[in-house]
């Protein structure tokens, strides 16, 4: 607060700094602990209702949340620092953080507000107007969190037509020096992605399952919490499971390495009916959230690989997420906010339909994906892009309620990340900052990744007639319906020249099943 305030009132423990901390900021190396005196600042954290309910919810995701920060919270008092927490439910209890935050001023009249930029920029924007209404300094610090400050990122997009992850990704690859080998990349190849698309040609074998961690009674009691205050969101508590604490995210990440980073980079793209995890690292929350640095993921990558412990496919592949795609996707949002979120260059309209909350459906792959996400609040890339993604995509689902589904039900769902994946990178919604194509394949993809086709009543590669897999008649359907818009995309070429060797009745009949369809699928018979 400005130097002429009024001094701390006599109730109340003098507070040079207030630091405000959100619930994924949860690292006590934040920014905005950077010259923090536990003697003489506080730091505030609050659960709050509006936050919940923003988009519909998971119960694991909130769960997730509330155990992490509690967990937070009581480090931070071992340390020797008051924290003011607002437990959700609590009697008089802030509805807002803009309104929590407010409350805190007003109670402690603080020198300063110090906080770590928030992931969010409508939220980012509340706190600063808030900060200002109470006439609070606000010292609003850079997530350095991350490898790539918004300057780097905007020095590195300058000028560009477009923005190529790839292109970020090498440049990254130099500064940090990751896998390299002087001025040349480990194996002299920037990128082995060619090497890390198998499918599983029978059922895998045993896969040692992510490391669990049983709840302790801070956890139980945040899980108490949301099936009390939240009977209504999705998803089931049984089997939680989620790392909550830096050292549980640390050996979770040490679990991963060791036991299924060897094979993560050649199976990454493959899917198995009833197996959620496969070679996946599952440490995504707790990085989100962060409990871990992305350099500890990094390093402890690198170093499997340098000891021989790991190929060169696997680790340049899950260090390329890390250091490439999650630092891009960041730089992407705060480049294009505000805005992006309104962006529909497919100009998709169309309402969710119910199957992706209930998993009701006869599509043995999306069946199998959505129940997976309501009992873990998990489900890789590929069964996020090429699964669930594809099939909003192909149906002409509205991006933004994509995005709040994705908001919704994924464990590791946090907005800067969220929206360019989804509405950009999935549906294309930004018309190609993102990805330069849309992401289109029909049921013969899912077929050749996958076994879910085997055990499907529909036949991936009919597109018309009662087998026709909706996904096959729907990628056809969505080529015939943005041919135009889509013409004279380079990558696009192939996909157009094969839709232009069909007849104009083979058109017609798979834009008349397409109709039948969406209303089957709007029915919920399909
Ligand atoms: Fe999915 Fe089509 Fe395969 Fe069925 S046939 S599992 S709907 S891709």
């Amino acid at each position: 607060m400005a130097a002429s305030a009024p001094s701390a009132r006599a109730d109340v423990p003098d507070a040079r700094h207030l630091i405000l901390v959100l619930g994924d900021q949860l690292s006590a190396d934040a920014a905005a602990f950077d010259g923090a005196d536990a003697t003489r600042d506080v730091v505030a954290m609050a659960e709050v209702e509006a936050e919940v309910h923003r988009h519909p919810n998971h119960r694991q995701r909130v769960a997730l949340f509330f155990a992490a920060m509690r967990h937070f919270r009581d480090a931070l008092r071992d340390r020797g620092f008051t924290v003011k927490y607002q437990r959700v439910g609590a009697k008089d209890a802030a509805e807002s953080l803009p309104e929590y935050l407010r409350r805190m001023i007003d109670h402690y009249r603080p020198e300063r507000v110090v906080l770590t930029e928030p992931g969010r920029h409508d939220l980012r924007e509340a706190l600063r107007e808030t900060a200002a209404e109470a006439g609070a300094d606000l010292d609003l610090r850079e997530d350095d969190h991350f490898l790539a400050s918004h300057a780097d990122f905007d020095a590195w997009a300058e000028g560009r037509s477009t923005l190529t992850m790839e292109y970020f990704y090498r440049a990254m690859r130099r500064r940090y020096g990751v896998l390299m080998r002087g001025d040349d990349p480990e194996g002299d190849r920037w990128n082995l992605d060619q090497e890390n698309r198998e499918a599983f040609r029978e059922a895998p074998g045993a896969i040692k399952e992510p490391i669990h961690f049983r709840p302790d009674a801070v956890t139980q009691g945040a899980l108490d919490d949301v099936e009390d205050r939240f009977p209504d969101l999705y998803g089931t508590l049984d089997g939680f499971d989620w790392p909550v604490t830096p050292g549980e995210a640390r050996r979770a990440v040490r679990d991963f390495v060791e036991h299924r980073l060897p094979h993560f980079g050649t199976y990454q793209d493959a899917m198995w009916a009833g197996r959620p995890y496969l070679y996946h690292s599952r440490i995504s929350a707790a990085l989100n959230l962060k409990l871990i640095d992305p350099r500890y993921v990094i390093e402890k990558v690198e170093e499997a690989y340098r000891e021989g412990h790991v190929p060169l496919n696997a680790a340049e592949g899950f260090i390329r997420q890390i250091l490439g795609w999650r630092e891009f996707i960041r730089g992407v949002y705060w480049r294009e906010m505000p805005g992006y979120h309104e962006r529909n260059a497919l100009d998709a309209r169309r309402a969710l339909p119910d199957l992706f909350w209930t998993g009701a459906t006869e599509m043995a792959c999306l069946r199998d994906v959505v129940t997976q996400l309501l009992e873990t609040a998990y489900a890789h890339h590929i069964q996020r892009l090429m699964v669930t993604g594809l099939f909003a995509l192909l149906y002409g689902v509205r991006p933004q309620a994509v995005h709040d589904w994705y908001m919704a039900l994924f464990i590791d769902s946090v907005e800067w990340v969220t929206l360019p994946n989804v509405l950009g990178m999935s549906q294309y919604g930004d018309g190609g900052i993102v990805g330069t194509k849309p992401y289109t394949a029909s049921g013969r993809y899912i077929q050749r990744q996958s076994n879910y086709c085997a055990g499907c009543r529909y036949d991936p590669t009919e597109a018309t007639g009662a087998d026709a897999c909706p996904f096959t008649t729907l990628y056809w359907d969505f080529l015939i319906r943005h041919e135009e818009r889509l013409d004279g995309n380079r990558r696009m070429n192939f996909q157009l020249a094969n839709l232009r060797k069909k007849s104009g009745d083979e058109r017609e009949a798979i834009a008349a099943h397409a109709r039948t369809l969406r209303r089957k699928i709007r029915e919920g018979t399909a």
